[in-house]
């Protein structure tokens, strides 16, 4: 584990640094990649070139410097970075493309707090503790004295509060609060980013996942619950990857579930799954499958169709659920 100041000599004798977000991004990489491009441009005075892979959801348009993020394939593949850091982003295959950009660099910063990390960078700041990245990254001002912005706060807040479900997981924890109180000192306004988290979604978003929902199973006395979602699905409700977001959350409502699933075909007919959970680590579930994630949310990509990945995961869980 690195401490805040190796980060910082880091940034001070670098040139050119990128900042890499993980794939299929969400609240969590997407708001601190920008706080932490907001920090180094304005206390480092250094150039940051900012990463996406896959899509950027359109709900964190909001955020500020948003239009700053460049597909990772429109950087030209020879270019060498003095500084590449990795953000939220829980093991390097989580980089595709820009896996060779956070190799080639002279050094390697990897920023994170899911348990599973497993220290890939040169310099680590991993904090499993931490509800966020961008706690991580609040942590790290905290440690160098730098002064908070509100555009800063804006980011660290949707950090905290995407990566909290709206302070509501078990990752929320005094701290958690205590930040998010010295954000709303520099001019967050809670409610407002709540709505433009939450209560911003299209029509269409909203009732694919009550399709979703409504078509969901359940086994072993309602303990696991899980639904699948096919390209063909997608289709007919013209569905943006984004719309899955939120799914198996809504089924790890229902009392009596303990693990939930969403299965998504993906266009080379593998299958995403989202893994939810009341008491199950499904990290371990999810790292078993070459994925990974936290305690009770975690996520893999299964190499196979959907029903195929289905048995698979129930093979597995049926022994971890009694
Ligand atoms: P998701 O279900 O995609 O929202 O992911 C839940 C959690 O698991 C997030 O913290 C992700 O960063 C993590 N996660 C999802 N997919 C993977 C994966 N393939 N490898 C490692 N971690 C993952
Ligand atoms: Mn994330
Ligand atoms: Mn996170």
């Amino acid at each position: 584990m690195n401490s805040a100041t190796d980060f910082k000599t880091a940034i001070a004798e670098a040139e050119n640094i990128i900042v890499i977000p993980h794939v299929n991004p969400d609240g969590d990489t997407i708001s601190s990649a920008l706080a932490l491009t907001l920090i180094i441009e304005k206390y480092f005075k250094k150039n940051v070139t900012l990463a996406f892979i896959g899509k950027i959801p359109d709900v964190y348009g909001y955020l500020p410097n948003i239009n700053k993020f460049i597909n990772v394939n429109d950087i030209g593949k020879n270019q060498v970075f003095d500084v590449a850091i990795a953000v939220d982003v829980a093991s390097k295959d989580r980089m595709n493309g820009a896996a060779v950009f956070f190799d080639k660099a002279k050094i390697n910063v990897n920023i994170d707090h899911h348990r599973t990390n497993n220290n890939y960078g040169k310099i680590n700041i991993v904090s499993p503790k931490d509800c966020s990245a961008g706690q991580v990254i609040f942590d790290i001002m905290e440690e160098l004295e730098l002064p908070l912005t509100e555009e800063i706060a804006i980011c660290l807040y949707t950090s905290i509060l995407t990566d909290t479900g709206g302070f509501k997981y078990e990752n929320t924890s005094i701290k958690t609060l205590e930040t998010a109180a010295k954000l709303v000192a520099q001019g967050v306004n809670p409610c407002e980013l709540y709505r433009a988290c939450y209560e911003s979604k299209p029509q269409k978003m909203v009732q694919f996942q009550a399709f979703a929902i409504t078509n969901a199973h359940f086994l072993k006395d309602g303990k696991i619950a899980y639904t699948l979602i096919t390209n063909e699905n997608m289709k007919q409700f013209d569905a943006l990857d984004e719309y899955t977001e939120g799914i198996s959350e809504a089924l790890r409502q229902i009392k009596t579930v303990e693990v939930s699933m969403v299965l998504k075909e993906t266009n080379d007919n593998y299958t995403k799954v989202s893994l939810r959970s009341k008491n199950v680590d499904v990290s371990k579930v999810a790292s078993n499958f070459n994925g990974g994630g936290h305690r009770f949310a975690a996520g893999c990509t299964i190499k196979k169709p959907v029903d195929v990945a289905l048995n698979k995961l129930l093979e597995y869980l049926t022994e971890e659920i009694k």
